[in-house]
């Protein structure tokens, strides 16, 4: 079904087009304007997939990838390269150079939970970087996929960018076929399915996959503002966001006041049911499996669920174990568990007994519990005295470790995922030292 477009785009790329940079902005420069000109449509779109604010929209997906856009147009040019590197003392004389050229024919597939974001960020790091491009964006948020087809497939021509409609069929006939890289968002799961896709063709992937990120509140927190800022992360986009705090691990010895404060951050964000700002679970799917992790006896807070809005409220459940349901996978919704430690190192073994996380926060006001916590835990990124925030900072890597993934993107490092580090060195022809030519006779020897 698709391999018309993948052949027509490895042709499109063999004519070298899309190395030229004057190319590459234009086409960023279209972009952007398509996004502006539709910006209505996106807002429209998402709120009908699963009730996601205008407010929200904005700050966390049109202007993430409008950004990104500015920051790619400015900065092209010193990344695109090449740079000069050194030249080791054998080689001299010699300059030694880094090209930056761009791997081919791309695909990426993104997730729901973000949808303009997750599929259309690292479509303009691919673009940016030089390559043609397919989106499969998750078919699981309906009219923003359609939307992104439609707009993208009228304004580009299919042989460097496309969006691909479809689920599961689709992705795989897509993933049959050679890629020269494949960027993919979404579960564990399916991530290992797209890796193992990829080998058949020894293609290069970056999986940013999810897991389940802790945020360790000691006694020495700021409890006001780690309340507020764990709340904001957590309820945002109804907790369906990849990096939101999956758990609390709080020191049991101020668990109780802690819990006051999540609670009045609760109730000062207003969350209610018919609150505008609050995000709405995507599907019955999801919410059946949201709520079957509520076990109404440990429920701290929240619990009221609405099927036919899909509305959960903002939850919180304490005297968890890690035997809980809640506790088997990660959550992805608006049910905050709440998990208790009597010393400090007890909470960083708890996290080092699951899987490497997305990210993992801590909320201290003790250096040595911020020194242990980057020294002893793995982690994709995170924050100490936030969360979620560090993926905002384009200075940094965006990506998971181990089980929440392989590879990173975001500013600089986005360009580099979809590029080749092309090492060349040119030598002079002149000074050769004779040396490392055979015979290696005796005189040669005793150097
Ligand atoms: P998912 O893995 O179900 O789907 C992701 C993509 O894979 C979709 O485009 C989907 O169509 C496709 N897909 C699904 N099943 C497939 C199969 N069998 N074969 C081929 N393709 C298939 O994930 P999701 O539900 O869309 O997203 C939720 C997960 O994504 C969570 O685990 C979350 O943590 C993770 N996530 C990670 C990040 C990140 O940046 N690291 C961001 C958002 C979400």
């Amino acid at each position: 079904m698709f391999e018309q477009i993948i052949i027509k785009q490895r042709e499109f790329f063999r004519t070298h087009k899309t190395k030229d940079l004057g190319f590459r902005k234009h086409k960023l420069e279209q972009l952007k304007k398509l996004i502006q000109k539709n910006e209505e449509l996106l807002y429209e779109a998402i709120a009908k997939d699963f009730g996601k604010s205008r407010f929200d929209t904005y700050t966390t997906e049109v202007s993430f990838v409008l950004k990104d856009i500015d920051f790619y147009l400015k900065n092209l040019k010193r990344f695109a390269g090449p740079r000069n590197a050194g030249t080791n003392l054998v080689n001299q004389i010699a300059t030694s150079r880094i090209y930056s050229e761009p791997l081919g024919n791309v695909l990426v597939i993104g997730a729901w939970n973000y949808p303009y974001q997750l599929s259309l960020s690292p479509m303009v790091a691919a673009l940016a970087a030089g390559n043609t491009c397919i989106v499969k964006p998750s078919e699981i948020a309906a009219n923003t996929m359609s939307l992104m087809a439609r707009l993208i497939n009228e304004e580009f021509a299919e042989d460097y960018l496309y969006v691909a409609e479809g689920g599961v069929e689709e992705t795989t006939e897509i993933l049959s076929h050679k890629f020269d890289k494949i960027f993919f968002t979404g579960s564990t799961r399916v991530g290992k399915i797209v890796y193992e896709a990829a080998a058949k063709h020894l293609t290069p992937v970056t999986l940013e996959l999810g897991g389940k990120s802790p945020a360790i509140v000691t006694a020495s927190a700021d409890f006001d503002i780690a309340a507020k800022r764990i709340v904001w992360g957590k309820f945002l986009n109804a907790g369906q966001t990849c990096v939101a705090p999956d758990y609390i691990l709080v020191d049991e010895k101020v668990k109780d006041k802690f819990l006051e404060y999540l609670r009045n951050y609760i109730t000062q964000f207003e969350y209610g049911p018919h609150a505008e700002h609050y995000t709405r679970i995507i599907n019955l799917r999801n919410f059946e499996r949201l709520t079957a992790m509520i076990d109404a006896e440990k429920i701290y807070h929240g619990g009221k669920t609405n099927a036919e809005d899909l509305y959960i409220e903002p939850t919180i459940l304490t005297s968890v174990n890690w035997n809980d349901k809640v506790m088997q996978e990660e959550i992805f919704g608006p049910i905050l568990p709440v998990l208790t430690y009597q010393y400090y190192r007890e909470a960083i073994n708890m996290v080092l007994e699951q899987e490497k996380p997305l990210a993992a926060y801590l909320f201290t006001n003790e250096k040595d519990e911020k020194e242990l916590f980057t020294s002893l835990l793995s982690f994709g990124g995170g924050c100490i005295n936030d969360v979620i925030m560090h993926l905002s900072n384009d200075n940094l890597p965006f990506g998971g470790v181990g089980n929440s993934g392989m590879g990173n993107y975001h500013g600089k490092y986005g360009f580099d995922t979809f590029s080749h580090q092309k090492a060349v060195m040119g030598r002079v022809t002149w000074g050769e030292p004779n040396l490392k030519y055979p015979p290696y006779t005796e005189d040669k020897l005793k150097w």
